[in-house]
């Protein structure tokens, strides 16, 4: 708890990269500590940059919306987070050297909050936690490992945005979320929209 307290003020200051002097905010992230799932996206937009909080946006509603549907809330089972802490400006994606400067706090959070799963919402996240290999159209949904847990990559709710089109699919990935977080983490957890497979057996 106070190695945590310690990492967010740390956090909270840093000026290591540009990013640091176009921002109003820091976003540290958000949700429980302890939380077996941790939510990886890009990079704070707008909306977050003035609120100090992680997809508070469009995105961020819809973001909120599907982790409804599968059972997940932000103060429960998620912590949410971004490969940078900082707007781009513009809303740009964060350079190669923006992420690896900011990587090292992700990383921490990473090892304090000892998360099970890992969610990778779209290309950057994916890039930056898996490697450039990996693309967001054909790897999604599928598990991979990362930083020695189960990660999935699946479609940033932006993307939804753009193209609902891909909403299928992203539903897909959720019913795999879901059936491992009852593998791994809570067999009894409950989603209002899916019946995950340890019960369809039943
Ligand atoms: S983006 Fe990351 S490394 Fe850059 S100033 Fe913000 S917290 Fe520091």
């Amino acid at each position: 708890m106070q190695e945590f307290e310690e990492l967010k003020n740390a956090i909270l200051h840093c000026t290591k990269c540009e990013l640091a002097k176009t921002r109003q905010h820091v976003i540290f992230g958000e949700g429980n500590m302890k939380a077996h799932v941790l939510i990886i996206g890009e990079a704070p937009g707008r909306d977050e940059d003035i609120q100090g909080r992680p997809f508070v946006g469009l995105s961020g509603q819809l973001l909120d919306k599907i982790l409804a549907a599968c059972g997940f809330s932000r103060n429960q089972q998620l912590f949410i987070n971004n490969i940078v802490k900082c707007r781009p400006p513009g809303n740009r994606t964060p350079s190669p050297a923006e992420a690896s400067v900011c990587m090292p706090w992700l990383l921490k959070q990473i090892d304090l909050i000892d998360p099970k799963i890992l969610i990778l919402l779209g290309a950057t996240a994916l890039k930056y936690m898996a490697g450039s290999d990996y693309k967001i159209t054909r790897d999604h949904g599928k598990w991979i490992n990362v930083q020695n847990r189960p990660a999935i990559p699946v479609y940033h709710p932006a993307a939804l945005l753009r193209n609902p089109s891909l909403k299928r699919d992203a539903w897909e990935d959720c019913k795999r979320i879901i059936d491992k977080y009852c593998e791994i983490v809570d067999p009894e957890h409950y989603s209002p929209h899916y019946k995950p497979r340890r019960n369809t057996q039943l």
